[in-house]
């Protein structure tokens, strides 16, 4: 499976810099493939290999219709030789996103339940409890998904003198491979792209080794945007405007919010003198394409 990815390389953030010296730098995990960019490569990883131990032939994932987890678990599975079943939050819709018929395409099942039935996983998950399925998760989010996201930072040749390691969070799973990955003298900032998920910080937790207690880490609340799917003008035009000056895309979803969070908090003095920050771009442009062609400049 390594041989799909290429190794992700490492940029600096030229227009951030400031009079503090700190110097910010950004791991491109959205170069690494074209479909499976960013972190869910690493995520799957090791469910898959699971599975492949399990000698289960079709692999069962949750998410929803604009979900990343969905094409690249769709678009692995099928390079691996297995089936895939999509089971998607919402009922079909008539103009159906482009991140299912990418699915699709890559030959998975797609199963269509309505919010509520969703919100029982559980149950869900019981049709597909014999030996032929494999279950991955919403998200990846688990233990095995946390396992491959810790192998992220080995690509970074001077980790050990970076201050701080920046990166968006969705179900927190890639922010806890990171802190298990990371250095005592290095702080971790996971950037909360979602709207009253409290939880967050406890379902890290829980996903952590005795190895990662006293490694540092904080989540920031307050660069959701108004929520998971909300993009507005503000994101928009800070989106835009980083092209123009760095010539790195960024999705709506997270890396927009991990960025304008970073400008942010460096606007707000919130870092020491001469901190070396490394920030995790993980892809997920797959999700601009709901936006009004020309919205982007890129
Ligand atoms: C999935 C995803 C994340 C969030 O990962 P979690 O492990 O769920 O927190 C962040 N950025 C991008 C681009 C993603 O696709």
């Amino acid at each position: 499976m390594n041989n799909l990815i290429t190794q992700p390389p490492i940029e600096n953030i030229a227009s951030f810099e400031n009079e503090k010296l700190i110097n910010i730098d950004v791991l491109r995990l959205d170069k690494i493939h074209l479909i499976v960019s960013g972190n869910k490569w690493y995520k799957l990883k090791y469910y898959l290999q699971d599975a492949f131990k399990n000698n289960a032939s079709t692999i069962v994932t949750f998410g929803g219709a604009f979900s990343n987890h969905i094409v690249a678990t769709a678009f692995l599975t099928r390079e691996l030789g297995k089936k895939s079943i999509g089971i998607i939050r919402g009922e079909k819709v008539e103009k159906v996103s482009h991140t299912i018929l990418q699915a699709l395409d890559f030959g998975m099942q797609i199963q269509y339940v309505s919010r509520n039935e969703y919100k029982n996983k559980y149950q869900i998950s019981e049709a597909y409890s014999s030996k032929e399925f494999y279950i991955i998760p919403e998200g990846g989010y688990g233990e095995l998904g946390a396992k491959g996201a810790a192998e992220i930072l080995d690509s970074v040749k001077n980790l050990d003198t970076y201050t701080h390691i920046i990166c968006a969070c969705g179900t927190g799973t890639m922010m806890a491979g990171i802190i298990e990955a990371s250095k005592l003298h290095q702080k971790v900032i996971g950037i909360n792209v979602l709207k009253g998920y409290d939880a967050l910080k406890n379902d890290i937790s829980i996903l952590l080794s005795n190895n990662a207690k006293g490694k540092h880490f904080e989540i920031l609340n307050q660069y959701h945007f108004g929520g998971y799917a909300k993009s507005p003008s503000a994101l928009i035009n800070f989106m835009n405007d980083f092209w123009e000056k760095e010539k790195i895309p960024t999705d709506k979803v997270y890396s927009a919010k991990l960025f304008y969070a970073v400008k942010d908090l460096l606007d707000r003095n919130y870092f020491e003198m001469n901190s070396k920050i490394l920030m995790i771009h993980c892809g997920g442009l797959q999700g601009n394409l709901t936006l009004k062609a020309g919205t982007l400049a890129f």
